[in-house]
């Protein structure tokens, strides 16, 4: 049982009450924090505008980040541990996290250590002939960061590590089902030298400390990665900052009839049902060229009936928990839904113990929630097409666009695939539940309007200011 406090202006602050940290797979207690509220989260801005007045050099900024990627590789056993505990991660999936962490920080020090202007060609015109131009990117201002449950780790780094890299403190605020995680990483900030105030962490109500992020003009950026309702009603109230949004998605991935099907069945089977498929890119839409539908299912379900169902903790376990028995509870009705509307389990669909197997489901019409929403759960669909226009038209007949995904041997259909669906990142013959840490990584549609990535974040959260030189 850990008991972490808040990070506030380099201080470790208890303010006497607690938030109790479950695991989602038994209920025990994996931990409490303290629980900030509006009080604390305005010291914290306040702590995040003394720092910045203080501008650290890059190279100090860049140093910071090596080492908090050395320590994070030095602990990545008892950071996946952390991970495994209070998110109900599997241990296999939790080890991918805690290793892709270090990436994120090594590849943010890459972008402290690179951040610079372009010199603009100012004799290009006649209007600025005996003029020197150039511009400096300017750190935008204190960034607030508000992160969700299900990459406690990985996605605070996605956030925290590309603002001091662009120069910006920050205030985080973590979910509030896995705090610990990031208030892991805050302390290996701080040993790693991170002067005070630069991260703040507050854990606590979601409404009244998103409203003093939402309200406080100091605020310059909001970054938020989490639900679609959440993010954008936060950009709606915040106009006057930027607010960039890493939302859901109902993934789709094409199998044509050209495809290596022994390939696609083992990656998809993988990526449906890792960490019981909450993964805003896990895979959920899985459309088979007729021809070979019969055939990708023979490979496709022993490797789903495979998976091992279990206890997070246990190294050999592929899928555990959903985050809530809310969620599980959810998630099976929605199944009931798509079964009600004609639609027909391949595999799963009920409980083994409290936890819910890897479900496969055929014929779910395309306006059942499985199809169509996020179902957030591991649930996937497996739909018959004819002609790869009838795929594309499938897998973008949704609101979301963040990945999807091709599986084909022909480079016209991956290239074709690759322009005509709209999603912000499209992956041929892989899953595209596939995410590198240094890739632009973002969503258009409901999906989002930002990209992630240490290099496209830190160009999110500088200001270009342009300086004109009369020669
Ligand atoms: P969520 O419920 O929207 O929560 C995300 C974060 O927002 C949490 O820290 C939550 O705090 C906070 N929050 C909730 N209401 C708020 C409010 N009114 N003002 C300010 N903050 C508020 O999402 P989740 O269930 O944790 O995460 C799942 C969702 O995230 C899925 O839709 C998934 O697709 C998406 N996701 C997207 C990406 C991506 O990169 N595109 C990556 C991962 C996940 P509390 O925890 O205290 O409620």
């Amino acid at each position: 049982m850990t008991d972490r406090q808040l990070l506030i202006g380099g201080e470790w602050v208890e303010t006497g009450e607690w938030i109790d940290v479950r695991s989602p797979y038994d209920g025990d207690l994996v931990g409490r924090v303290a629980q900030a509220g509006g009080e604390e989260t305005r010291r914290a801005l306040d702590a995040a505008e003394r720092a910045m007045r203080e501008p650290l050099p890059a190279h100090e900024r860049a140093a910071i980040l090596d080492r908090v990627a050395a320590a994070l590789a030095d602990r990545q056993d008892d950071v996946a541990r952390t991970i495994c505990a209070e998110a109900g991660k599997p241990m296999k999936a939790a080890w991918v996290e805690a290793s892709r962490a270090v990436s994120t920080y090594t590849m943010a020090a890459v972008e402290a250590r690179k951040l610079a202007g372009d010199v603009v060609p100012m004799d290009a015109s006649p209007a600025g002939a005996g003029k020197l131009g150039f511009t400096l990117r300017i750190p935008i201002g204190i960034v607030a960061a508000i992160s969700p449950f299900n990459f406690p780790l990985n996605l605070v780094a996605h956030k925290i590590a590309p603002a001091l890299a662009a120069g910006c403190a920050v205030v985080l605020k973590p979910a509030s089902q896995t705090p610990l995680s990031a208030l892991l990483l805050a302390e290996l900030e701080t040993e790693a030298g991170l002067p005070p105030g630069w991260l703040n962490v507050v854990c606590g109500p979601a409404a009244e400390i998103g409203d003093v992020l939402v309200e406080d003009e100091r605020v310059k950026l909001i970054t938020f990665t989490g639900s679609v309702p959440v993010g954008w009603k936060l950009r709606e109230r915040a106009p006057r900052k930027r607010v960039n949004l890493e939302l859901g998605n109902a993934t789709p991935v094409i199998v044509a009839a050209d495809a290596d099907l022994d390939d696609a069945a083992a990656r998809l089977a993988a990526s449906a049902f890792s960490f019981a498929g909450q993964s805003c890119i896990s895979v959920q839409r899985i459309y088979i060229e007729h021809g070979v539908y019969d055939a990708f299912l023979e490979r496709f379900l022993p490797l789903v009936e495979e998976l091992e169902v279990g206890d997070p903790a246990d190294e050999d376990t592929d899928v555990g928990p959903l985050i809530s028995e809310s969620d599980r509870d959810r998630v099976r009705a929605w199944i009931q839904e798509a079964l009600q509307q004609g639609a027909e389990v391949l595999a799963g669909g009920d409980l083994e113990g409290e936890l819910l197997r890897p479900t496969v489901i055929a014929n779910a019409p395309p306006d059942a929630k499985v199809s169509c929403e996020e179902v957030f759960g591991p649930v996937c669909t497996v739909t018959p097409f004819d002609s790869l226009d009838e795929a594309i038209a499938l897998a973008n007949g949704t609101r979301f666009g963040l990945q999807a995904g091709v599986f084909t041997r022909d480079v016209k259909t991956a290239l074709r695939a690759a322009r005509e669906l709209e999603f912000g990142g499209v992956t041929v013959n892989e899953a595209p539940t596939f995410r590198a840490d240094q890739m632009p990584y973002g969503g258009v549609k409901d999906s989002g309007n930002t990209r992630e990535g240490p290099a496209y974040a830190v160009r999110e959260m500088t200001e270009e200011r342009v300086v004109v030189l009369q020669l």
